[in-house]
């Protein structure tokens, strides 16, 4: 992380040691034991669930924290990271391919389910973050040299989103999607990197041809236009083909892997290439 100065750095490190990961499903399951579902009473069983999923949450009131318990379901295909447990969670949802294929090679790998870790990764290491040091306590572990940094580098990753027009007169907002658009840029750089450094298939180039689209797929969508002007207003990432196409841009690797030049249409000339690790 380039904006970093040395003593966040060093807590930035301490960060990423301290950095769980839950995977897959829990340990322990919940108990729907005292949840009455009946036939043919959809609105009773909706009542019935929130309630018991109520009495759930007042029951955890004064307790201490209990750092296995799961709050996303494992079917979700989702992921996200929480700050004050400073932990990553991917559900079972979300391994299948197109995110991860234990027969598929490694950059389809690294391309897929690898960026997406590095995503969450990242959200420990951005402006959300920033408000939470490697313990999960709620203070700015960052520099005001770190914060002006950091500030100067997404001043210029807001103008450029600002700037997408994605529908005629509807344009991405770069503020609201900063944290999402940093943690996308964060994850592809983060991601080729570790697979670069694969000793044995990173150094190869062949496989580079399937890190790039094995990302892209993950963002596969299909939305009619009214639903995506709906989303550009309410949703913190910005529409998925940018999600595909717009961190790429930025990344050397790829313009060295498709050999772009000037006049192709995701050619970035290299002084523009927004980097930041
Ligand atoms: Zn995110």
């Amino acid at each position: 992380m380039a904006w970093l100065t040395p003593a966040a750095r060093a807590e930035a490190a301490a960060k990423v040691a301290r950095m769980t990961a839950k995977v897959g499903y829990p340990a322990a399951w919940r108990d729907y034991g005292a949840l009455e579902i009946r036939r043919a009473d959809a609105l009773g069983n909706r009542d019935r669930a929130r309630r018991h999923e109520w009495l759930r949450l007042a029951a955890l009131s004064g307790k201490p924290v209990d750092r296995q318990a799961w709050a996303m379901s494992p079917l979700e295909p989702n992921a996200f990271y929480d700050p004050m447990l400073n932990q990553i969670n991917l559900p079972a949802g979300i391994l299948p391919a197109p995110f991860f294929d234990a027969k598929a090679d490694d950059a389809a790998n690294y391309g897929g389910i690898g960026t997406l870790i590095a995503h969450e990764i990242s959200h420990a290491f951005d402006s959300n973050g920033a408000q939470f040091d490697s313990r999960g306590v709620q203070r700015d572990w960052w520099s005001a040299a770190d914060h002006a940094a950091f500030d100067a580098l997404t001043t210029q990753v807001v103008a450029r989103f600002d700037a997408i027009e994605v529908l005629p007169g509807a344009r991405v907002n770069g503020k609201f999607t900063l944290p999402e658009n940093m943690a996308d840029l964060m994850g592809l750089q983060l991601a080729w990197r570790a697979w670069r450094s694969l000793p044995e298939t990173g150094q190869a180039s062949g496989g580079a041809e399937r890190f790039f689209p094995a990302y892209a797929q993950q963002w596969a969508a299909k939305r009619r236009d009214e639903r995506t002007r709906q989303l550009l207003a309410s949703d913190p990432h910005a529409p998925p083909s940018l999600r595909a196409n717009f961190p790429a841009m930025q990344l050397d690797g790829f313009h060295e892997t498709f050999g772009t030049r000037e006049g192709d249409a995701m050619f970035v000339p290299a002084q523009d290439r927004l980097r930041v690790w």
